[in-house]
């Protein structure tokens, strides 16, 4: 890591509220790792950020010494673009909290979230928001690439159930809560801090009695009653917001 000595990470580490892990960390390892076997790199330095305070000061340091970033969510994606080599990854892993709002029909989410941390959190008052299949991918990564899952259907994407994201441009936190904002954070690929989504009804058996209606099997006759449920099933769902109303 050219140009960045001892001094300028010590001071770093004392800037963060969370902690900076280096090589031979005892959770350096863990924490580098993606869903990916097959990628293996090593970031010089792991920042695992405990609020949006951290990635500012995390993406002010790599900008002050020129270092590649990579943020890492659920380390899902298939590339690996999560990690990087000689540079410093954000490690969003330990921010993991929900908070939902029954009234509103709208929740909170941090960025290191995992699908099942929200699902967990919103099933406790009834409601679902569309997001993926499996629970362990992470809420940023899959929000970004617009996301698809069970309730994509009936409520669309689950960037089009977004309604607000906080935003870290470099030194600056930016609130960004309309339609444009929200197409710059796709395209830039920055922040996706917190996330609020729109919630729906569900019931306890969703996910299982949505999946024939999506992906019928062909011989379901002799089975009515079994269709008459899942159609009841469906009707119970709220159909999603679509943008313009949140925007
Ligand atoms: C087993 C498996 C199942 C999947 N199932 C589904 C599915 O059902 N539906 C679906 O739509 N997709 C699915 N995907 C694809 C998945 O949505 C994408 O791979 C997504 O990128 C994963 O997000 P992540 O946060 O887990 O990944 P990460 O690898 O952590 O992040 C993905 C990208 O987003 C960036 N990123 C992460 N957090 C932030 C942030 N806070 N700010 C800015 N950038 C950030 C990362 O730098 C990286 O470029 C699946 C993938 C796998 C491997």
């Amino acid at each position: 890591m050219v140009g960045v000595n001892q001094k300028s990470i010590d001071e770093l580490r004392a800037r963060l509220r969370g902690p900076l892990l280096v090589p031979g960390d005892s959770e350096y390892e863990t924490s580098r790792t993606v869903w990916n076997a097959m990628i293996d790199r090593r970031p010089a330095l792991v920042a695992r950020c405990l609020g949006i305070a951290d990635v500012a000061t995390g993406l002010r340091f790599a900008r002050e010494y020129g270092l590649p970033v990579s943020i890492k969510g659920g380390g899902h994606n298939v590339a690996g673009l999560a990690t990087c080599d000689e540079g410093l990854m954000l490690d969003m892993s330990l921010m993991r909290g929900v908070w939902v709002d029954p009234q509103a029909r709208t929740a909170r989410a941090q960025a290191g979230c995992l699908l099942g941390d929200v699902d967990r959190e919103t099933q406790v008052h009834g409601l679902a928001t569309a997001l993926g299949f499996i629970s362990n991918t992470g809420i940023a990564g899959l929000t970004l690439g617009g996301g698809f899952g069970y309730l994509t259907r009936r409520s669309g994407w689950t960037s089009d159930n977004l309604s607000a994201v906080d935003l870290v441009r470099g030194y600056a936190l930016v609130a960004c809560n309309d339609e444009a904002e929200r197409a710059v954070v796709g395209a830039v690929g920055l922040g996706s801090d917190l996330v609020a989504e729109p919630l729906h009804p569900a019931s306890e058996r969703l996910p299982v009695s949505l999946a024939p209606e999506m992906d019928p099997v062909p011989d379901l006759t002799g089975r009515p009653q079994r269709i008459a449920h899942i159609q009841q099933a469906v009707e119970n769902v709220h159909i999603g917001h679509p943008l313009k109303i949140l925007a």
